[in-house]
């Protein structure tokens, strides 16, 4: 059954005010795009139910098996048993939730371990963790730059970043994406007293595409700006401990931003950093102080999942196998996609518009292959896109099987010839 969004429920019926007092009117467009792409016999792409999930990248969806190849799972830990355990002993030893704050009775015996787990992995001497990686993004932006203050942030930058500059009273700047000459004609621009904080993204997650942070870095440095790097979609596999790409190019960085929601395998956020009072942020920050904690089993998960990833070589070394496998094959058989080479576990399938990107998902999910359609906002203007995340534990049969799925699929709707 098709639950989630309940799009056949949607109506431009009427509304039983006024329109211009109805505060829902103005979602009327956004219907009319969705009525008319599902009135073309297509699946909602964002309405999708994991009836059953049968390992990290198996699950039954319209009562098919299907690969997964979608779902930030780079590291395959959702299933590992020693993650599983720890979660259940956590739930039967500190119960389903902390009912509070970090700040008042929501930190527990787990959260003070996983800090522990995280500054272990990086290496740092500060860890603090949120409920989610929306959250840790959300505030520690923020809260770092203050009124008068400047936050510059590459434009092509996730939701998260900025939605925390909104937040927060900074001056916000923005560079052209990946442009090394205009974060530095930028930073030029500014002037000299003011704190400025540069926030960057290892890599960024709907092309695949990886920063060029040995520069980028030197510039903020050069202008006197402290940075901050988000390295959601590197864990565990960039770098010599797996810490990200600011690690894989040999840098230091003032605050690294992460997520339990993809290698780690669960859910939460967290920043790390070496500066002497990155303690003073859980005093300040908002999103930190009023919401509440993530639960015992939760961050149990997490601390068993970050202390394995410490050595996960084997897993690190298959998933860029896989990468680099999928890429290669899809780039022979003549598909465009968002990187010439294989520089990240994301392969983005670059589609001329919303219908052909739809057609083309349909056809994957109806062979059995969960890949994410991605559109503007989330996409750089005019860019449709199917993005194929890449696990660890794909085995080199199924990256054969999505392969031929794609040749079908891609011939049959006319993508490639
Ligand atoms: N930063 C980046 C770059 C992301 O891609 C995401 C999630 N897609 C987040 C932060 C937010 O992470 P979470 O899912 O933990 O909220």
């Amino acid at each position: 059954t098709e639950t989630g969004l309940q799009t056949e429920t949607l109506s431009l019926d009427p509304a039983p005010v006024a329109p211009e007092r109805d505060l829902m009117s103005k979602f009327d467009g956004l219907i009319a795009e969705r009525r008319a792409l599902l009135d073309s016999g297509i699946t909602d792409p964002f309405a999708i139910v994991m009836e059953e999930v049968r390992s990290p990248t198996e699950a039954v969806i319209k009562g098919r098996d299907t690969i997964l190849l979608g779902t930030y799972n780079y590291m395959g830990m959702t299933f590992d048993p020693d993650v599983i355990a720890a979660g259940k002993q956590a739930l039967d030893r500190f119960g389903s939730g902390t009912n509070g704050s970090r700040m008042l009775n929501g930190t527990f015996h787990d959260h003070m371990e996983v800090e522990q787990a995280l500054r272990d992995f990086y290496g740092m001497t500060g860890a603090i963790v949120f409920s989610t990686g929306y959250m840790a993004n959300l505030g520690i932006i923020s809260t770092l730059a203050a009124k008068g203050e400047y936050v510059i942030l590459d434009a092509d930058s996730h939701a998260s970043i900025y939605d925390g500059c909104a937040q927060g009273n900074a001056e916000i700047v923005r560079f052209r994406h990946n442009s090394v000459e205009d974060l530095d004609k930028r930073l030029g621009r500014l002037p000299k007293e003011p704190g400025k904080l540069v926030v960057l993204e290892g890599v960024y997650s709907m092309l695949g595409d990886i920063a060029p942070l040995k520069e980028m870095v030197a510039v903020a440095r050069k202008h006197g700006a402290m940075v901050l790097v988000d390295e959601a979609h590197s864990m565990g596999f960039f770098g010599p401990n797996g810490r990200g790409v600011y690690e894989a190019q040999g840098l230091d960085v003032d605050f690294v931003v992460g997520t339990f929601s993809k290698s780690v395998g669960t859910v939460g956020g967290f920043v790390v950093s070496n500066h002497p009072k990155f303690e003073a942020v859980r005093l300040a920050c908002r999103p930190y102080i009023f919401t509440a904690s993530l639960p015992p089993s939760v961050v149990a998960t997490a601390a068993a999942s970050i202390r394995k990833l410490m050595t996960a070589h084997d897993k690190r070394d298959r998933l860029w196998r896989n990468a680099r496998a999928l890429h290669a094959g899809l780039t022979g058989m003549g598909f465009r996609l968002g990187t010439a080479t294989c520089d990240s576990a994301i392969v983005a399938v670059l589609l001329d518009d919303q219908v052909q990107a739809a057609t083309m998902w349909q056809a994957l999910l109806e062979g059995g292959l969960y890949v994410n359609m991605a559109r503007p906002p989330a996409t750089p203007a005019g860019t449709f896109l199917l993005r194929c995340s890449i696990c660890a534990e794909h085995t080199p049969e199924q990256i054969e099987r999505v392969l031929t799925m794609f040749r079908q699929a891609g011939q049959a709707v006319g993508v490639i010839g």
